[in-house]
């Protein structure tokens, strides 16, 4: 069992020892009505000043909402903002490791492969459940530093067992980050709770799925307090930008009955696509789905891809992915995206026939 101090002893030395940028509105704290500091406009308000480079008041919000203390909350442009900062800080390029499950979220090996920093793979097994024993092998090998976990995991829309989750918090001696982009699609509450007895766990959430905020860019990160201070030391001082948090702190101000409502509807969506999508001869299997999307086995993928394509329907061809032979992942759309997505496929059906 780790604590904060073994944590941050995985540091990379020169991150360990990094003393911040120190932009001029860290610096300032208290009442003024006179900012000549940042060399700003003096015209164009409000978008003339630098927005709040800790994101105090939507931090508020967030730990209002989710019962997370705000020292314990980063913010980062898009979870994979958090997900390129947890790898620059834990990494020395050219000697440490990442371990991923496969297959999962290809950002975290894109992240790795940017940094020059080598990513392992361990096979989950056919039905996408976590090979626990294999996992906790790899990741207690010298030189790997965070293991990243999704959960529901992307492409194959599973919840990993909580137990497996805890297993590698337990004895990987490595941070695990625990990507719950979907949670809010899936009967699970999330790991947040397991928080408080892990040190070494980080939770990304993020605004781009349930919330329907892919534009705006927001996600966040969920772990100790001393962690969280290293992320915000590493991120560019302003990287949220002012627009992002305003309206951010609208949509939370206005409540989550909206946001419910959404998920709601489209787990209704999944449902009946699900049922549909098993009527159709060229489809072989439906996976069971804890998020907004369906991977689904064709006898022949490529063929419905290009069909689809050709009709104007874009799905996302995972066929080449471990255990995803002929699979395509679809997002569950609008009712009349899902209908034109079924009426193509029906079409194409009766063509085959
Ligand atoms: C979509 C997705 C995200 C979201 O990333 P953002 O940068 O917050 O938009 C994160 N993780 C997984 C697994 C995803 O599929």
């Amino acid at each position: 069992m780790d604590t904060i101090a073994d944590i941050l002893a995985l540091l990379r030395p020169n991150i360990r020892s990094l003393k911040p940028y120190s932009s001029a509105r860290h610096e300032f704290t208290g009442e003024a009505s006179v900012f000549l500091d940042a060399n700003e406009s003096p015209f164009n308000a409000p978008l003339n000043r630098y927005p709040d480079p800790l994101q105090e008041e939507l931090k508020e919000h967030i730990s209002n909402y989710t019962g997370i203390d705000t020292s314990s909350i980063f913010l980062g442009n898009g979870s994979d903002e958090a997900i390129d900062l947890l790898i620059r800080s834990f990494c020395e390029p050219g000697q440490d490791r990442i371990l991923i499950p496969e297959p999962t979220y290809g950002m975290y090996q894109v992240c790795a492969d940017i940094n020059g920093v080598e990513c392992n793979k361990v096979g989950l097994n056919s039905d996408f459940s976590m090979n626990t024993e294999a996992m906790l092998a790899a990741s207690q090998e010298p030189g790997c530093k965070l293991v990243f976990l999704c959960s529901p995991n992307n492409p194959s829309g599973n919840l990993l067992e909580t137990g497996a989750i805890r297993t590698l918090l337990e004895e990987s001696g490595s941070v695990v980050v625990l990507d719950e982009a979907y949670v809010d699609f899936s009967s699970a509450r999330g790991c947040m709770d397991l928080l408080e007895d892990f040190p070494n766990l980080v939770i990304l959430r993020t605004l781009s799925k349930a919330w329907g905020l892919a534009g705006i860019r927001l996600g966040m990160a969920l772990a100790h307090p001393e962690l969280i201070a290293i992320l915000n030391k590493v991120k560019y001082p302003y990287n949220i930008n002012s627009l992002s948090q305003e309206h951010a702190l609208k949509v939370l101000l206005k409540g989550k009955e909206e946001k419910e409502a959404w998920v709601s509807s489209i787990l209704e969506e999944r449902l009946s696509l699900e049922k549909s999508l098993r009527t159709i001869n060229m489809v072989e299997e439906v996976f069971p789905s804890h998020a907004n999307f369906l991977l689904v086995r064709f006898l022949d993928s490529s063929l419905v891809f290009k069909a689809l394509k050709q009709r104007g329907v874009i799905v996302r061809d995972r066929s080449t992915q471990l255990h995803c032979e002929n699979c395509l992942r679809i997002t569950v759309g609008s009712p009349a995206e899902n209908g034109t997505l079924m009426e193509t496929l029906k079409q194409l059906d009766t063509i085959k026939e």
